[in-house]
């Protein structure tokens, strides 16, 4: 074995000493110390102590698949004894890339016909950004440079798609705020109107962005990116009209669509892709997290006939690229996750089966003193935290309430994740009904505690 065995307070004070956690309080967590969890299998993780946890967020929104799936880990060792690595520069290219690009082009919906590969979703937005500039300037409007994004919209970690995005804290942090990006208002029908018709509000919100258009020059606009819903900024699943109203506005100002499908992509709202789930025809989209389930870091971005065209016709270099874009192993891996997700049916399984029971589980909560809304799309779902459901006043300051109902879920063996005071449940896609029974009721004795 190449790890050796060591006991649990071993290992917290060897992760004390010398990891920096991503996302991460350092006081905080040298105060409690981490958790470490050593295996996992189907939805359920282990840690140290030989405690089973259920994993109520698939990691990271990630492991559609589950744990454990020893095809995946065939697919690797398979590859890894055949090519473990080449690259896709200077003219050479590899059977998984290419089979997984074929593939994608396929699954995903019109025209989104070519790949680029990248490592991580924060890569994939990062690259589109050069991509959407390069692409307005062969086309001889350079001055189209400005990105509209989202508030408490999330792109990624890198200094560019973190600007792209709309989190707060994560501008506050790193100096000051990169030029040419902008961000409206997430269609929160909860928070900015809860007393207003759901679709009403849509097409309010949906013309924030025309507003923000006009604001800026629409000859200033390359883009605007979104998430068909939003996942990290708190489970924002857009009211209805909002995608159509969004789409026409791109089209009337010339504006390109970028679809950001890192949580959304691969099943999660019910349907191979958000962008289908929402009727949206994006320009690009990008994709991670459940590409591999998880198992392998690999992301893409998927580039429409006319921004590939351009590239393709206009071109040049395109002067961009990692060292493992289409890695040959992560992509047999990727292959293989895709291969399993259509022999298991799993995104007819969230559309019809395990997603609506999600939904009618969480649904007993509403009465809940604590719980001002339930809400969700497939399998991911949000139960947002109230102060005073007659008033409808939110708690201030934001988060402590999550976080703590989200620490009394860990510590009954159940990860629920909190965004501010939104509880958070993104599972794999196999999970049965009895484990979301067991998410559901983990849940509500938290809320009970968190009173
Ligand atoms: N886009 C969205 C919608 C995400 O949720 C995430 C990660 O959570 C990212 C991009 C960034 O992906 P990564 O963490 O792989 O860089």
């Amino acid at each position: 074995d190449s790890l050796p065995t060591r006991s649990t307070a071993d290992w917290r004070a060897l992760d004390a000493a010398h990891s920096l956690h991503p996302f991460t309080d350092y006081k905080a967590l040298a105060a409690e110390g981490s958790r470490i969890i050593t295996r996992a299998d189907g939805c359920s993780l282990w840690d140290s102590e030989g405690t089973e946890i259920l994993d109520g967020m698939a990691g990271l929104w990630c492991v559609n698949v589950g744990y454990g799936r020893r095809e995946l880990v065939d697919a690797a060792a398979r590859q890894m004894a055949e090519l473990p690595y080449y690259n896709l520069f200077f003219k050479t290219a590899t059977p998984p890339a290419i089979e997984l690009s074929r593939r994608l082009a396929e699954i995903t919906p019109h025209g989104l016909d070519h790949v680029f590969f990248t490592n991580s979703g924060s890569e994939a937005n990062d690259t589109v950004i050069r991509m959407v500039r390069q692409y307005w300037a062969l086309e001889g409007r350079p001055e189209r440079r400005v990105i509209i994004g989202r508030q408490n919209g999330y792109h990624g970690s890198t200094v560019a798609a973190a600007a792209m995005g709309g989190m707060s804290a994560m501008h506050k942090q790193g100096g000051p705020p990169l030029p040419d990006f902008h961000h409206i208002r997430e269609p929160h029908h909860f928070k900015y109107a809860h007393d207003q018709d759901p679709e009403v509000f849509g097409l309010e919100a949906a013309r924030w962005l025309d507003e923000a258009i006009q604001a800026i020059g629409p000859g200033r606009v390359a883009a605007f990116i979104a998430e068909p819903v939003q996942g990290a900024g708190g489970l924002i699943v857009p009211p209805p009209g909002y995608w159509a109203e969004i789409q026409r506005i791109c089209v009337h100002h010339d504006v390109l669509l970028i679809a950001d499908e890192v949580i959304c992509g691969f099943g999660r709202t019910g349907q191979w892709f958000g962008s289908q789930t929402f009727g949206i025809r994006p320009d690009i989209m990008t994709l991670a997290k459940g590409l591999s389930s998880g198992y392998l870091p690999i992301a893409a971005v998927m580039v429409g006939q006319r921004v590939a065209r351009t590239l393709f016709d206009k071109g040049g270099e395109f002067v961009h690229g990692f060292t493992y874009s289409g890695h040959p192993t992560a992509c047999a891996v990727a292959l293989e996750t895709i291969s399993i997700m259509d022999r298991e049916r799993l995104v007819e399984r969230v559309r019809e089966d395990v997603g609506p029971y999600l939904m009618e589980r969480l649904g007993t909560l509403r009465d809940h003193p604590l719980v001002g809304e339930v809400r969700g799309r497939g399998l991911m779902a949000g139960v947002e935290l109230i102060r005073d459901r007659a008033s409808h006043a939110f708690f201030s300051p934001a988060g402590k309430v999550g976080t703590r109902c989200r620490d009394h879920c860990f510590n009954a063996n159940v990860i629920i994740r909190a965004v501010a005071d939104t509880m958070i449940l993104s599972p794999p896609l196999v999970i049965s009904r009895a484990q979301i029974d067991r998410l559901v009721s983990a849940l509500a004795e938290a809320l009970d505690r968190t009173q």
